[in-house]
């Protein structure tokens, strides 16, 4: 029996393990980045749970249903188990707080950059917030790290690089760290820790 707390990386979903593409409406829309499998491997084999956070809000605005997130999810821990990695969970908000129908029209408490996803997996698998991260292509996940107490790394692909060089001197409070990619945050966390 170990008293200590997991640590963690949350990882957005498009934009940062997969192509930024819009709305993914369709599988076929889904394309994992080449160096995603890489990244995720080398936290599960470091020990680190690996999480995946995403907003999708295009269910509660009508632009497809809980089962295609599902499919989607299913097509990319395909490409993820074929590079020998495996998310430890996924957490989603379907969410919207002023377009579409009930249930999803919703001013819930997950729609990043709310902490709702980071603290409902924290709860889950017993995490320590503090000494975790969270990764993405976004000021918005930046935001959410922050709100939720965990580090933030942002990455320069899908919209990272254009926030980074156009917006940043607008951003109240500066990422922890600013990598290239997922795979190049991964080993710098992995660095530090
Ligand atoms: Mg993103
Ligand atoms: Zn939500």
């Amino acid at each position: 029996m170990t008293l200590e707390k997991n640590r963690a990386v949350f990882i957005d979903r498009d934009g940062t393990i997969s192509e930024e593409v819009g709305y993914i409406n369709h599988v076929s829309r889904f394309n994992l980045f080449p160096y995603s499998a890489t990244a995720i491997r080398l936290l599960n084999e470091n020990g680190w749970l690996a999480i995946l956070t995403t907003n999708q809000a295009g269910v509660a605005r009508g632009y497809f249903d809980e089962a295609m997130i599902k499919a989607v999810h299913a097509r990319m821990n395909e490409g993820l188990q074929q590079g020998g990695a495996k998310l430890d969970s996924i957490y989603y908000c379907a969410h919207h707080p002023s377009l579409g129908d009930a249930p999803y029209r919703v001013d819930c408490d997950c729609r990043k950059p709310k902490p709702g996803l980071i603290s409902r997996a924290a709860h889950d698998f017993d995490i320590d917030l503090p000494s975790s991260w969270m990764i993405g292509d976004r000021y918005s996940d930046s935001e959410v790290a922050r709100n939720a107490g965990v580090k933030s790394a942002f990455v320069l692909s899908g919209y990272g690089r254009g926030e980074w060089e156009h917006q940043k001197d607008t951003w109240s409070h500066q990422p922890d760290l600013v990598a290239e990619n997922l795979l190049e945050a991964v080993e710098q966390i992995l660095a530090m820790a």
